[in-house]
């Protein structure tokens, strides 16, 4: 893949200097920030320095400016060396940024994207409800109009930056009898509770965003991986969002992240492929310098084969992530190919980071090796934006849907 057609010269220069920063400053700090389960503010400045936080967004309003490729490179990277930092790119820009770009009014995209592009302050999308999972159209979180306002209440759970983010995308019921329809997605603001530990670095909060009293964060999920990633719940009690708050038209919220969804879905394959050629790279080093029985181990077949699995998954990973990468950016449908590649390149994760434990014998088993860790990231990603089950849902839909009406 070093010589991909997906890839020009302009690819290959975010790359290098991706995987740079991701050696430089990731590598280092990534073991520490999963044990203490904390957000790495000091690298989400450099992120933002390096434009890695806005990166398929117009220049004008803070981004990078550069393609979908790119964004993708850029994820699949840093995830190689560490899941969290890659989902932090993922969730704050797919997730978080992408339905202002995408269905918000010059105005809000003029107010909102700015600070998110330039990594100012983190953003989040809350869809996931307590009774809301898979079944994202049970939503019960309710916005009533009331003159200017919509009165939202209502909660959400296992929000991405949850706690750490100061603008929100979040769907709430406007019209109980009119099921999906009858869903609209709002911007909403608060305040950062880690700003204690943001401010050194000069971002976590912008001046101009006013929080929204009633709107706050919960519980801190204690997870079993991408523990360097934020995810709390949302809480929303009496809050006032003024209409002009509203994203899209009313009863389009649901359709909306549907769409916001299938590109999430393509970040969180490049980000699985990122954690499986992680696992690769170090199953490879290791099994070349291990040596039992008078050999290096990677010479014995079973290890070599092993690696020689791994390594034509992930080639197969890569053409899925970057051909459905191509797709999205030509304007094409994605809902097939997005499915697909997530759901092939998360269980790709799983498989090749357990076999990389399993090359490093009892010490892939400790932390002295990121294999360990490594692993603990990719469960998540069979589950998260969608599990397998409902990505084998959307794929044989889609199968089906000229032959079946
Ligand atoms: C770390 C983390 C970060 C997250 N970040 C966000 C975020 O930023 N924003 C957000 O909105 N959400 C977020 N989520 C929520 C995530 O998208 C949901 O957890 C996921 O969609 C599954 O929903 P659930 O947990 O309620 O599981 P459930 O829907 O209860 O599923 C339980 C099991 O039942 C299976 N199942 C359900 N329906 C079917 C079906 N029709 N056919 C076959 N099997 C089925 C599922 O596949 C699964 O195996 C995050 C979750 C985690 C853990």
């Amino acid at each position: 893949m070093e010589d991909s057609l997906y890839f020009n010269e302009e690819h290959l220069r975010v790359r290098d200097m991706v995987r740079e920063f991701a050696r430089d400053e990731v590598a280092p700090v990534a073991a520490r920030y999963d044990a203490i389960a904390e957000f790495p503010w000091e690298n989400i400045k450099k992120m933002g320095e390096l434009g890695l936080l806005g990166v398929p967004w117009p220049e004008d309003l803070g981004g990078a400016g550069l393609d979908l490729t790119t964004y993708m490179i850029v994820i699949h990277e840093l995830a190689k060396v560490d899941a969290s930092h890659g989902l932090t790119v993922s969730a704050h820009t797919t997730l978080g940024t992408s339905p202002i770009m995408y269905f918000g009014t010059e105005a809000q995209k003029k107010k909102y994207v700015p600070p998110l592009a330039s990594g100012r302050v983190m953003g989040g999308f809350g869809l996931t409800e307590e009774s809301a999972g898979s079944d994202a159209g049970g939503t019960r979180t309710t916005a009533v109009r009331r003159g200017n306002c919509y009165l939202l209440n209502g909660s959400k759970r296992f929000i991405t930056h949850g706690g750490v983010g100061e603008i929100f995308v979040v769907t709430a019921v406007t019209d109980p009898t009119a099921g999906t329809r009858g869903i609209s997605s709002f911007i909403l603001t608060k305040t950062n509770d880690d700003l204690e530990r943001a401010a050194p670095y000069g971002i976590g909060h912008d001046e101009s965003l006013v929080p929204m009293p009633g709107f706050s964060s919960g519980k801190k999920e204690d997870k079993l991986g991408w523990r360097a990633s934020d995810t709390r719940e949302l809480i929303f009690q009496d809050v006032e969002v003024p209409a002009d708050n509203l994203l899209g038209e009313e009863g389009q919220g649901f359709v909306n992240f549907m769409r916001t969804l299938d590109a999430g879905r393509i970040g969180i394959a490049a980000l699985s492929l990122g954690i499986a050629e992680g696992a690769f790279e170090e199953a490879l080093k290791y099994a070349s310098v291990r040596k039992q029985f008078g050999q290096p181990i990677a010479e014995f077949q079973g290890i070599g084969f092993q690696l020689a699995d791994m390594a034509t998954e992930i080639e197969a990973g890569k053409h899925l992530v970057y051909h459905a990468a191509r797709m999205l950016q030509e304007g094409k449908s994605v809902t097939r190919s997005a499915a697909m590649a997530k759901l092939f390149c998360s269980e790709l994760a799983m498989r090749a980071t357990i076999k990389a434990v399993q090359v490093h014998g009892g010490y892939g088993y400790t932390k002295e090796y990121p294999v360990e860790r490594m692993m603990r990231d990719a469960k998540i990603c069979e589950i998260g934006e969608g599990t397998s089950e409902i990505q084998r849902l959307v794929i044989s839909r889609e199968l089906l849907k000229d032959l079946i009406p």
